[in-house]
């Protein structure tokens, strides 16, 4: 994931890798993902065999003890080909391949790594796969487009407003900022609306980039020297795209510069289109007065999906496939998917592959989606939230969730929210410092109640008791 890499690799395997990072991220909050995760990369794929580097032996047998086993099953259920995730030392001197850090050059497609100026090796993010050679927009997904969404109560208002301005030859709401979590959509509008332009109108402009490649061109140019050309490919277009502005965060030097293209876009007219995980308002690391531009046009957010919605996008998805999906089976996994419509395809994907490959009769039913997706749904069952917790820990000792999250001190409202702390601490991958936020308290307070509660329990059997009632509540 290091920002200035270069290394060209199979686009959908670093696509993936993106994705399983962002949800590392999610799991295991910002700073355990700094620390261990975002320095590692994708080196090879071959064989069913994943190799992903680590700058060093320290960091590789840190995230192997301690992150290898869930890498390794969401990239299985992303991708079912992956049989094996392995992890390496990056080796950094000249000339070396990946495939030689192994041992056995055999075992793993050897990958070509270029080097940079400073003769560092690395591996590309999402950048150098999708960039146009002589633009500096970025390929666009041909089935991202407005007639393949599906309009739903929760996106109906960020596909109208994508709609608008898709369709408007004047500028309209500007900027247009599309927020939602992971996996909603935004992506899928930003493409729609490219590809409407660029159809209807070619003479038009738009460049369509991802923060992160924005980043990493912004990083380049500097090095080269070259930032007036920089400068110029961006404030010459007629619509500019840009995905996932998040990753801006705290960049300042880049912040600066979008600023400026920003505000010199705007004041000739052009249109500017955003996405972020947040609204402006809520993004970490951007400095105030980008937020306020951010915010000076149309924000529209994508909300999670409801149950309609995801069985809506089931029947397309599957038409689109070609398969036949039974109304039973298709409400089966609209009621168990509903983190995000990239997972819900997901699973679409591996039950289609297996009625296609494997199943004689191609008929799917719902005790063979069952048992294709039985990790992915035990895995979702076990998925305990915060806010279950709170709400189950609250009932159980009658008090409010706003009583839990107050200020107040008087035992029995203090004792229940140690007791969701350590719950929460105990059922969920959240750090400290998340767990902290959903109770309006710092990370020392929660780790002062886990301790707290294991002491507890030592002591006082009917407490533990409450405790063992509570988990086998939530777990169930
Ligand atoms: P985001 O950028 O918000 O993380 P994406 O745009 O990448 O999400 O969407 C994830 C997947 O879900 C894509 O394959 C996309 O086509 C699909 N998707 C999202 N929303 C819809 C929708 N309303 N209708 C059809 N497919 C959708
Ligand atoms: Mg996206």
């Amino acid at each position: 994931m290091a920002e200035e890499a270069i290394y060209n690799d199979d686009i959908s395997i670093n696509n993936q890798w993106d994705e399983i990072c962002s949800q590392l991220k999610m799991e295991f909050g910002e700073t355990a993902f700094d620390s261990w995760l975002k320095p590692l990369s994708v080196s090879s794929f071959d064989n069913g065999v994943m190799s992903i580097c680590a700058p060093t032996a320290f960091m590789k047998n840190w995230v192997i003890a301690h992150y290898s086993e869930r890498i390794h099953r969401i990239w299985e259920r992303k991708n079912p080909e992956i049989k094996e995730v392995q992890f390496v030392v990056q080796n950094l001197s000249a000339g070396q391949t990946a495939g030689n850090l192994h041992g056995d050059n055999s075992l793993i497609k050897k990958i070509k790594l270029s080097p940079t100026p400073q003769g560092i090796y690395g591996l590309n993010t999402v950048a150098n796969n999708y960039a146009d050679c002589d633009s500096y927009s970025s390929k666009l997904n041909p089935a991202f487009t407005f007639e393949n969404f599906v309009v739903g109560k929760t996106n109906e208002f960020a596909y109208a407003a994508a709609r608008k301005v898709a369709e408007s030859k004047n500028v309209s709401f500007n900027p247009l900022f599309l927020y939602s979590g992971v996996g909603l959509g935004k992506t899928h509008l930003m493409h729609a609306i490219a590809q409407y332009i660029k159809n209807s109108d070619p003479k038009r402009t738009v460049v369509y980039i991802s923060a992160e490649q924005f980043l990493y061109k912004f990083v380049n140019a500097l090095r080269y020297k070259d930032t007036d050309a920089f400068k110029e490919q961006f404030r010459s277009v007629d619509v500019l795209m840009i995905d996932d502005v998040q990753f801006l965060a705290n960049k300042t030097k880049t912040q600066d510069e979008f600023f400026y293209t920003f505000t010199s876009l705007i004041e000739s007219g052009k249109q500017i289109i955003l996405s972020a995980d947040k609204s402006p308002t809520d993004l970490d690391g951007i400095e105030n007065r980008l937020k306020s531009r951010l915010n000076s046009g149309l924000v529209a957010d994508i909300m999670p999906t409801d149950f309609d919605l995801r069985l809506g996008i089931l029947h397309k998805k599957a038409e689109q496939m070609g398969i036949i999906l039974p109304e039973n089976v298709a409400e089966f996994l609209a009621q168990k998917i509903s983190s995000s419509i990239r997972e819900l395809e997901g699973s679409l994907k591996r039950i289609a592959a297996h009625s296609l490959l494997l199943s004689s009769g191609n008929e799917i039913t719902l005790d063979m989606t069952q048992d294709i997706l039985k990790d992915m749904l035990r895995s979702i069952d076990r998925k305990t939230t915060i806010d279950e917790i709170q709400k189950k820990v609250a009932e159980y000792f009658n008090i409010s969730v706003k009583e839990m999250q107050s200020s107040r001190r008087a035992r029995n409202v203090a004792r229940p929210r140690q007791i969701a702390m350590y719950l929460a601490k105990q059922l969920t991958s959240r750090s400290l410092p998340e767990i902290g936020r959903k109770f309006d308290r710092d990370h020392t307070t929660v780790m002062h109640a886990v301790r707290k509660v294991e002491e507890l329990i030592v002591e006082d059997t009917s407490m533990a008791e409450s405790i063992d009632d509570l988990r086998h509540a939530l777990e169930c």
